[in-house]
């Protein structure tokens, strides 16, 4: 069964146009709210066949308490809005048959809830955590004061205004012909191979990413360079960016650093990967954009 890439499809209407104080003001005290709960980095999940992150405004008297809320957007004539909650409030739903507080992997690898949820969790998630980290000014030091609804903060002291961050990361598969290339780190899973990947840094191409982290994981020069598509990864708040290049050489060096494996692979060999019949090597996780470029490539 092919799943669609985790936490690219978003329905919610964002009207960033309108993020004015009373807009989260309004939507937080709207009966018809759904409200998305995060203890901690935990979302918090009605349980059921699936589940759904979308839970009644009344969830809150279930919380010790809550710190910022977001007004996401809206689905239909209902908003949205996300609450920070301690990590400790995850507590008050362990016992509760009726819930489940469950890391945002593991509800996009088990499928706790729908896929047009993961997008707004992944939002969710991505926002909650930069008002988590950035309760200071960057400037100036002094504390920072929610503003727009949840999408800046302000800064009193010296007027400074902070926007939540994205950042970019380049994913690319590397090919040669037949061939494409897949690394293996430590951490993954037995037997997993996937696309190499890295930071964009400042004043950099995308184009330029995909060709200096190919060849400082893997020695390859890289030649053409295309966009496929991209994913949010909210671990915290990356964007991946996916990319086909084209290898123009085919030597692999690797310093055992950041990959403890890099090797070529064929459409054969990628193909009973994605099918689970290979018996040495396995095809990157169904939710990441990798298992969709090799999937792409395969076809072709
Ligand atoms: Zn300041």
């Amino acid at each position: 069964m092919t799943r669609p890439i985790a936490y690219i499809t978003n329905p919610l209407v964002r009207h960033s146009a309108e993020r004015d104080p009373e807009a989260l003001a309004n939507a937080a005290r709207d009966p018809r709210t759904a409200m998305v709960v995060l203890a901690g980095d935990l979302p918090v999940l009605q349980a059921g066949e699936p589940g759904t992150s979308l839970l009644p405004s009344s969830i809150l008297g279930r919380l010790p308490g809550h710190q910022e809320q977001v007004f996401l957007g809206t689905l239909g004539d209902r908003p949205v809005v996300a609450t920070l909650a301690a990590p400790e409030a995850a507590e008050s739903f362990l016992d509760d048959p009726a819930f489940a507080v469950v890391d945002l992997r593991s509800i996009a690898v088990r499928g706790l809830v729908p896929a047009e949820e993961l997008g707004l969790l992944a939002m969710a998630k991505s926002l909650l955590d930069w008002h988590r980290r950035h309760r200071f000014c960057a400037n100036c030091g002094a504390p920072t004061q929610l503003a727009q609804a949840g999408f800046r903060r302000d800064c009193g002291a010296c007027g400074a205004q902070h926007f939540p961050r994205t950042d970019p990361v380049v994913i690319m598969l590397i090919t040669r012909g037949d061939k494409c290339l897949m690394g293996r780190q430590p951490r993954f899973a037995e037997k997993m191979y996937s696309c190499l990947a890295g930071f964009l840094e400042p004043g950099e191409t995308i184009e330029d990413a995909v060709r200096r982290e190919t060849f400082e994981e893997a020695g390859i020069r890289v030649g053409a360079v295309r966009y496929m598509t991209s994913q949010p990864w909210p671990f915290p708040s990356n964007i991946m960016i996916g990319c086909i290049g084209e290898a123009l050489t085919e030597e692999i060096t690797f310093d055992g650093e950041e990959l403890e494996d890099a090797r070529w692979f064929t459409k054969d060999d990628v193909r009973r990967m994605l099918e689970g019949t290979h018996e040495q090597f396995d095809a990157p996780s169904p939710i990441a954009i990798a298992n969709h470029l090799v999937r792409e490539w395969v076809k072709n």
